[in-house]
């Protein structure tokens, strides 16, 4: 089956009690035992597993090609638990263009409890390879890059990782498995905040971990995942199987109108930058076109001006909403900097765009009135 094929049939199998073609939701927190004690429907505590979990993650182990899938309460749990799959003491390297929480998690929580860090270029593979040391256990990176939209050869970073024995790491929320799979690419695990493209629709909060084989490693991550609690309720996986029907066609309006609208942009004299991978001049571009099937839903952009005229520009906009988050089918806009924090490095006339699913000719009607 091919991917659009997929997302819209595995995890929806018919219910075989009811013949029901959208799959029931199963709220039971636990299931019956047999006279001799066992559980032979496979469901003890929904904690451990449950119909609508178990669903959601068949489907993302397709979409993405691994063997082993883990969901989760929040892009973040996943990603705390992947790092927490590994012993106090071990070294991760790092890409110095992350997600600020996936950041925040390191910081707070995993370097207190005893994780080495070290942030990297990861585009600058000598230094990559300088940091690694004996007990480096994982290559974490995200490509396309939150806010600034850097491109990472995924294949090049796998055979770093794989050369020191350690994992490549790829959090995969932007370009959802429709326009990249790492794990095809060499990466050995995937992350997945759900809550944005794959559920789409920007009410529902998820994560996942998707790894290419089930090994001692995978079973750690599906202990933390049972043992941690940082589960996902039943309706929330329902939610999340239903968003990713729509994904393939989606995405594929997602990258067509981002694509356009960056072109617009990058013409505007109010404009300074546009970061967005499709532009040829792009530094990633190259890499882009081998690793992604099209550029993607989000872009990056620097007003002529400052954090204030930024502010003001977003405050005109009319259509396109004013909010953190990304992926869902309304266009939302962000000022980065401000929701960073103090220590952001973001630039403070950088805008981040999530273009949604409105006619193009309206967003773009939006940014030039409000532009001036
Ligand atoms: C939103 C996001 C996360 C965090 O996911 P939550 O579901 O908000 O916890 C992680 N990585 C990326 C790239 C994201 O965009």
């Amino acid at each position: 089956m091919k991917i659009e094929t997929k997302a819209i049939h595995l995890g929806h199998e018919i219910d075989q009690e009811t013949g029901a073609i959208a799959p029931p939701i199963h709220l039971s927190t636990t299931f019956e035992r047999d006279t001799d004690g066992s559980y032979p429907r496979g469901h003890v505590y929904s904690r451990l597993s449950n119909p609508n979990r178990d669903a959601l993650e068949k489907c993302l182990c397709g979409l993405e090609g691994g063997e082993g899938a883990a969901a989760f309460s929040s892009g973040l749990a996943a990603i705390l638990n992947v790092f927490q799959a590994l012993l106090p003491g071990d070294h991760v390297v790092v890409s110095q263009d992350l997600y600020h929480g996936t950041t925040r998690i390191l910081q707070d929580i995993l370097v207190p409890w005893g994780l080495q860090v070290s942030y990297v270029d990861v585009n600058d593979f000598s230094q990559v390879r300088a940091v690694m040391k004996a007990n480096t256990k994982i290559i974490y990176l995200e490509t396309p890059s939150n806010p600034l939209l850097k491109i990472t050869d995924i294949s090049a970073l796998s055979a770093i990782a794989h050369e020191a024995g350690a994992l490549c790491v790829c959090d995969n929320t932007w370009p959802t498995p429709i326009l990249q799979r790492p794990l095809e690419l060499g990466a050995d695990i995937v992350i997945h905040s759900t809550t944005k493209y794959f559920g789409g629709h920007s009410d529902v909060l998820g994560g996942a971990v998707i790894s290419k084989i089930k090994d001692a490693f995978f079973d750690k991550i599906r202990m933390l995942q049972q043992i941690g609690g940082a589960v996902p309720a039943p309706f929330d996986c329902w939610l999340v199987l239903r968003g990713i029907q729509t994904l393939s066609c989606r995405m594929k309006n997602h990258s067509e109108n981002a694509f356009g609208i960056a072109k617009f942009l990058q013409k505007h004299p109010g404009i300074q930058k546009v970061h967005y991978p499709g532009l040829v001049d792009h530094p990633g571009h190259d890499i882009v076109l081998r690793q992604m099937s099209q550029f993607g839903g989000m872009l990056s952009f620097q007003i002529r001006g400052n954090k204030e005229e930024a502010l003001a520009f977003i405050g005109r906009l009319k259509i396109i909403k004013r909010a953190t988050s990304l992926g869902g089918v309304e266009s939302l806009i962000e000022h980065r900097a401000s929701i960073e924090g103090p220590q952001s490095k973001t630039p403070d006339n950088l805008l981040r765009f999530s273009v949604g699913l409105e006619n193009i000719e309206d967003l773009i009607a939006d940014l030039n009135d409000a532009l001036g």
